[in-house]
């Protein structure tokens, strides 16, 4: 079966599902993104993530191209037409096409949107959990705005490459002060000896996972002692467990920073429970 991909208002085989060449987020990465987590082929937290891409739109000055309940309506008809039970729909909005100038083009130029979805190998998602995976961490080198969900992902992109060739799965960025700010892909967690969660606040050098946000809530019903503060990669190490979040990998244990192992370099109870317990707290559209 051909993948289908919704471009621009029509669904397409995806070899033909095309943009064009002066497409601005091809050529200044002049857009933003959303992936939301697909389960039971249902959309989970959708008008959450629609939520953020509205603001990171505004953030940008980008015109949403439908309404939100239209694109509502194309991300479960992507899901719909490739048969995905358990897997994403990613969607992109850029700024559109025009003739190549930095400065943004003449009001009236219709943004771009693509949608696709697809289906992720589930069983190997919880492999993956039951052993638990490997971060590195890598200075912080993004801009300030990385709040913004934006489709200008070079500094992750490397990240992740850099992960992938010293083993890992994920890179853990560090600002300057020592402080973990976030993964290349996922937000960062990791629960202290005393049994306290700690992450960072997202009002600071962070993208405000919607992972993070249903997370704290699950927490918060679960009566587990919470901090929201910046943590330091020495405190990292000496941690009795570490996690991440995504809407790809939901709660991943984290057993590994820098070649140390975390607690006894297995999945901790804490992430595990969390994870096991998210989606009971998550929206189902
Ligand atoms: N931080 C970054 C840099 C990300 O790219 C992502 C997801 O792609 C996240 C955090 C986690 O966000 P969410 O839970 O909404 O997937």
């Amino acid at each position: 079966m051909s993948r289908i991909t919704y471009v621009n208002g029509r669904y397409l085989p995806q070899r033909e599902a095309t943009v064009h060449v002066e497409d601005r987020g091809y050529q200044f990465s002049d857009g933003v993104y959303e992936v939301c987590e697909v389960r039971g082929a249902h959309i989970i937290d959708q008008r959450r993530h629609l939520a953020r891409l509205k603001r990171s739109l505004a953030e940008l000055e980008i015109t949403m191209p439908m309404t939100e309940t239209a694109l509502a309506i194309v991300m479960r008809e992507c899901v719909r037409r490739n048969r995905v039970r358990d897997g994403l729909v990613y969607l992109q909005i850029t700024r559109g096409v025009a003739r190549r100038d930095h400065a943004f083009p003449p009001p009236g130029t219709a943004p771009s949107i693509v949608v696709t979805a697809r289906t992720l190998n589930v069983a190997g998602n919880e492999r993956i959990a039951a052993e638990g995976l490997a971060v590195i961490t890598v200075p912080d080198n993004r801009w300030e705005r990385v709040d913004i969900k934006s489709i200008s992902l070079l500094p992750n992109v490397l990240a992740k490459q850099a992960a992938r060739e010293r083993g890992a799965k994920e890179a853990w960025f560090v600002d300057r002060g020592g402080h973990v700010t976030e993964g290349s892909s996922s937000n960062a967690w990791i629960v202290t000896m005393g049994g306290t969660v700690v992450t960072r606040p997202a009002d600071n050098g962070i993208l405000r996972g919607i992972t993070r946000s249903v997370l704290l809530d699950v927490i918060k019903a679960q009566g587990l002692k919470l901090e929201e503060r910046p943590f330091t990669v020495e405190e990292a190490y000496g941690a009795r467990e570490a996690f991440l979040t995504s809407a790809s990998q939901i709660v991943m244990p984290v057993v590994r920073i820098d070649d140390r192992p975390v607690g006894n370099g297995a999945p901790g109870s804490v992430a595990t429970a969390l994870r096991a317990e998210f989606h009971r707290h998550a929206d189902w559209a």
